[in-house]
């Protein structure tokens, strides 16, 4: 069957490996962040924190990761980077989540904490522990190749942290082969805290599959989609190299006031410099690109890399940043965050040179930019500061005079404001109180968003004018809106322009479109939630894909019950874990509401705060969530089996003088808690 079979306990304070059936949990909660959040709420308890022992670290993967169908892990722990501590789940693709499965685990959990640096080595039913005191210290692409080197092995797949996961720095990353990272929350500063510097894994069992043909014939039937049908345009625009291929053929991409925002110089350097494309095993688009420039080093790249080219178009400075940002271990949109607001600050006059010891700060050259993130990711001198994040820096700096021009995301979350975080990026129900207790997994595009950012490409690749596709494009969301809401539904509730109640479900289909690939292992990338050029890859083929390989009993309904019980349950969670550690602001868990969005061509537009509000507490009575708090009620959790959860929530409701009951005697998804 495609489950591998076996979940894998380690503890790295004892030593002691278990192992235990994965079966017991994929009938109720399929896969990947399913079992993965499942099994973290088991062992977890909502009082631990990021740093704490009993923390853990859990890697999960999907019934169509190692398939033809899927490329993709979940990794999840209670991450520093928020106050909080919270939960946070994210993806990774690659190699590493197939060779997972191959070596026969779906899923690993990883607990305690070493005394001393070490990795885990496991190759097939071999798990060791080895001493890693030769490899701290060592950047990402080093220590991965000397972990290969060490097992006589080039096929070894390395999930390892860099210096700034060592030195838990709370923007850390988890990085495999050259740019596939876990990048949200902190997790590498997770694994920096237990002592663990990689994670080194070897499968040769394979996978066997339930009906061979049927895998072979959805597989072409997939294939001809990708190359033939409507969704064609999106993928050949993406594969080899995703958004680098954007640039350095010069299309026009609608994400600022002007197109074509690169000169021509910087298309050309990165063109000379490209020396190939990679991605996740089996995936035809093979999105990431691959750099090498002299001087400098090579690396990986994916779309999200490419954004500060835009405003900041040297690209020596930019791939030397970005290439020490990888080798460190440190997620981008954080460090630059960092970067911008110190030479902001210096420019001012609001900071010295002595501040930043001395470091030229106002050069957008290669040797500032760079000295910065060796002095944070290392902790020396200045960067001692900001190893907690900007708001924790800026809190300090120069007496704090820098702080109050930090947004409200920086001050609160120590996150950038463009980060996934940043509520213009979300859906109609931006705004409802539901999202406050998310954390790390807000990656869920507006429904419009891809495809009117991209309509100038796709104009290229149709050979069609502007006017024109767009105008296609606004008929697949309005076709993409009658698919998740059914005939009736207004053809325009798409756009972001347009107020109505029903828009509160567009967005929990959206949410719960993105959390079936973190359920099943398929990229959210070519799945349904691209719906809108065309793409598909949703619950029906999720389910098709699933029988073929597992031989059945995976039907669409349930699919979909999974994915909104997966999502209750990681907000439940989160939700306990603000309520427990009471020195916890509230204000620091809601995000505020936005004056402006952006529409479909990216002009700011007024938001009606009320409407939006509306369609926000609309969004929370779908969901089975309480308007008012945005927490899940006790009934919600109960009606999906979650009875363990429903109890912890009830006490603390009742503790905080909150509970109201209303309990309600049948089961809202009955096949689910039967199996409790
Ligand atoms: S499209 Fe998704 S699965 Fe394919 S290479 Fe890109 S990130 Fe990996």
């Amino acid at each position: 069957m495609s489950t591998a079979g076996t979940i894998l306990i380690i503890d790295l304070t004892t030593r002691k490996i278990e192992r235990e059936p994965t079966s017991s949990y994929v009938k109720k909660f399929i896969g990947m962040a399913g079992i993965g959040a499942r099994l973290f709420t088991e062992h977890v308890s909502p009082t631990t924190k990021a740093f704490d022992e009993d923390n853990m670290l859990v890697f999960s993967t999907g019934p169509l990761t190692g398939t033809l169908f899927g490329n993709k892990s979940n990794i999840a722990s209670r991450t520093p980077e928020q106050p909080n501590n919270p939960y946070v789940h994210t993806g990774m693709g690659g190699q590493l989540p197939s060779e997972m499965k191959f070596a026969g685990y779906d899923h690993i959990l990883i607990k305690g904490k070493s005394e001393k640096p070490v990795y885990i080595s496991i190759n097939n039913d071999s798990v060791q522990f080895v001493d890693a005191g030769n490899l701290w210290g060592l950047d990402v692409y080093k220590t991965q190749a000397a972990i290969r080197k060490e097992c006589k092995d080039p096929d070894v797949r390395v999930a390892c942290i860099g210096p700034a996961g060592e030195n838990r720095v709370v923007h850390a990353l988890i990085l495999h082969d050259i740019d596939h990272t876990a990048s949200r929350g902190g997790l590498g500063a997770v694994m920096g805290d237990k002592k663990l510097k990689a994670l080194a894994v070897r499968g040769t069992k394979g996978l066997k599959v339930a009906d061979p043909q049927a895998v072979r014939d959805l597989w072409q039937q997939y294939y001809d989609y990708y190359t033939q049908g409507r969704g064609h345009h999106f993928y050949d625009t993406w594969k080899r190299g995703g958004f680098a291929r954007h640039v350095v053929n010069g299309y026009k991409y609608r994400r600022r006031k002007e197109s074509g925002i690169y000169s021509d110089e910087t298309k050309e350097m990165l063109k000379k410099y490209m020396v190939g494309s990679l991605g996740c095993s089996f995936c035809p688009l093979q999105c990431h690109i691959n750099y090498f420039m002299p001087g400098i080093g090579s690396g990986g790249a994916v779309c999200s890399n490419h954004g500060m080219l835009m405003s900041y178009p040297d690209e020596k400075v930019w791939w030397a940043a970005t290439n020490s940002m990888h080798k460190y271990g440190i997620e981008q949109y954080a460090a630059w965050n960092i970067i911008l607001w110190l030479q902001g600050m210096y420019r001012t006059g609001a900071i010295k040179a002595s501040d930043v010891d001395g470091i030229e700060i106002d050069q957008y050259a290669v040797e500032p930019i760079t000295a910065v993130i060796d002095k944070i990711c290392n902790r020396e001198g200045f960067g001692e500061l900001f190893a907690g994040g900007l708001g924790e820096g800026a809190k300090i700096m120069a007496g704090g005079v820098g702080f109050k021009f930090l947004d409200w995301v920086s001050k609160n979350r120590n996150r950038p404001s463009f980060a996934m975080q940043d509520s213009e990026m979300r859906g109609f129900a931006e705004t409802g109180r539901a999202i406050r207790y998310r954390t790390g997994d807000l990656c869920c595009h507006p429904f419009w968003f891809d495809g009117y950012a991209n309509v100038e490409i796709f104009a290229e690749e149709m050979g069609r004018s502007v006017q024109e596709v767009e105008k296609i494009i606004d008929g697949w969301s309005a076709e993409g809106v009658k698919k998740w809401l059914g005939d009736d539904a207004d053809e325009n509730l798409w756009r972001p322009d347009v107020y109505d109640i029903k828009q509160a479900k567009l967005t929990v289909m959206s949410e719960d479109q993105n959390m079936l690939c973190d359920l099943s292992g398929h990229c959210e990338l070519p799945s349904e939630r691209e719906l809108h050029f065309g793409c598909f890859g949703g619950y029906e083929e999720t389910s098709n894909w699933i029988n073929a390989l597992e031989g059945g009993g995976c039907t669409v309904k349930h699919l979909e019950e999974v994915a909104q019980m997966t999502r209750t349950m990681i907000d439940a969670y989160n939700a306990l874990c603000f309520m427990t550690h009471k020195e916890l602001k509230p204000e620091a868990a809601e995000v505020p509401m936005k004056d402006t969005i952006h529409d479909k061509y990216l002009k700011k537009i007024k938001v009606d705060k009320e409407k939006l509000q509306e369609i926000g507490e609309e969004y929370c009575k779908i969901r089975g969530y309480d308007p008012q708090t945005g927490i899940p009620t006790v009934e919600t959790l109960e009606k999906m089996g979650l009875r363990d959860m429903a109890v912890k929530l009830e006490e603390k409701l009742r503790e905080s003088g909150n509970f109201v009951a209303q309990r309600e005697p049948e089961s809202h998804s009955p096949a689910l808690a039967a199996d409790m």
